[in-house]
């Protein structure tokens, strides 16, 4: 297998890692699975990793977690743990797409928060290592988190933040830890920037092996020529995601009458950074693009609702 990287950064991971409890958080994207190739490279083997699905992942991003995962066989690395979370049972809903249309809303980043990723990303990775002790989520303490306690050591997130330009500027605002976990992000080590992980899987997993990019198929960051993307490739989740914004705009918590939301759409609409937008203008250009692909509307009488009219 191709060496990818060069005695000092192999060093520079090996300062960084060597003896300390690692955790690696697979997103199944260009950066983790980058990740991977690299602590491979460098002869380092997390503790443990996992995958925290939010029963809205693409089938493409399962199929990759399932390829990465027989490459570590191939290694005689230990696997990536799928977990997910596990609502109380009267919540009615087991996804973060049911919570969304539960609550006729939409993920809570098209508000500018990050509560969707806490709690549909974040905590059921934290379950798994540090277990439950009642509820839907019972669960053990991980071996890791054992040994953790039992030493004193803090457990390391290894998080997949590459060295270009948006994931430093995001980093930067970051702490390097918590109350309970340190974070390091070894691409960040590495300077590799996206381009450079596509390049490293390429060279040194093949590449088949350089997946989509990972996000819900509902993500409100997503940007527009991934939902050109959506409707060529999964049409039936765009609808999805169209009848989630719909619920969203319609329902009990509607902001649909705000002026600055229409405004908010327009500004999306008419200035360059409009596909940078991580908000639901974007979003609103899906509903108009779904508007025109579906001729047929669904035969459910919640689709039927008044259609919101975009005017411009
Ligand atoms: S991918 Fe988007 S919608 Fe899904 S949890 Fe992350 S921020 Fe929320």
């Amino acid at each position: 297998m191709e060496n990818l990287l060069t005695q000092s950064q192999r060093d520079a991971l090996r300062r960084a890692l060597d003896g300390r409890l690692l955790a690696l958080c697979f997103g199944a994207g260009v950066d983790s699975t980058a990740m991977i190739a690299a602590l491979h490279a460098a002869g380092i083997e997390p503790d443990v990793m996992t995958f925290a699905n939010t029963g809205g992942e693409k089938p493409l991003s399962l199929q990759h977690l399932e390829r990465v995962n027989a490459v570590l066989r191939g290694w005689g690395w230990r696997e990536i743990h799928e977990v997910q979370l596990k609502p109380k049972a009267q919540t009615g809903y087991s996804t973060l797409e049911g919570n969304c249309l539960k609550n006729e809303t939409l993920p809570s980043l098209a508000f500018g928060m990050k509560s969707c990723s806490i709690k549909w990303k974040q905590q059921p990775q934290d379950n798994f290592l540090k277990g439950v002790t009642r509820g839907p989520n019972a669960c053990a303490p991980h071996p890791l988190w054992l040994r953790a306690q039992a030493s004193g050591q803090r457990i390391v997130k290894l998080i997949g933040y590459d060295a270009g330009k948006a994931d430093l500027r995001r980093t930067a605002s970051l702490a390097d830890s918590d109350g309970t976990f340190d974070f390091i992000y070894p691409l960040q080590f590495l300077g590799w920037t996206r381009l450079d992980c596509v390049r490293a899987i390429a060279r040194y997993l093949g590449s088949h092996l350089v997946p989509i990019k990972s996000a819900c198929w509902f993500c409100p960051a997503s940007k527009e020529w991934e939902l050109w993307w959506l409707a060529a490739e999964l049409p039936e989740l765009l609808e999805r995601a169209l009848f989630m914004e719909r619920r969203a705009l319609t329902g009990k918590h509607s902001r649909f009458d705000e002026v600055e939301f229409g405004a908010s759409w327009e500004w999306g609409r008419r200035t360059p950074s409009a596909e940078r937008c991580a908000c639901s203008c974007t979003r609103l250009q899906a509903i108009e693009l779904g508007l025109l692909l579906i001729q047929q509307p669904p035969d459910d009488s919640s689709w039927a609702m008044a259609a919101p009219t975009f005017t411009r």
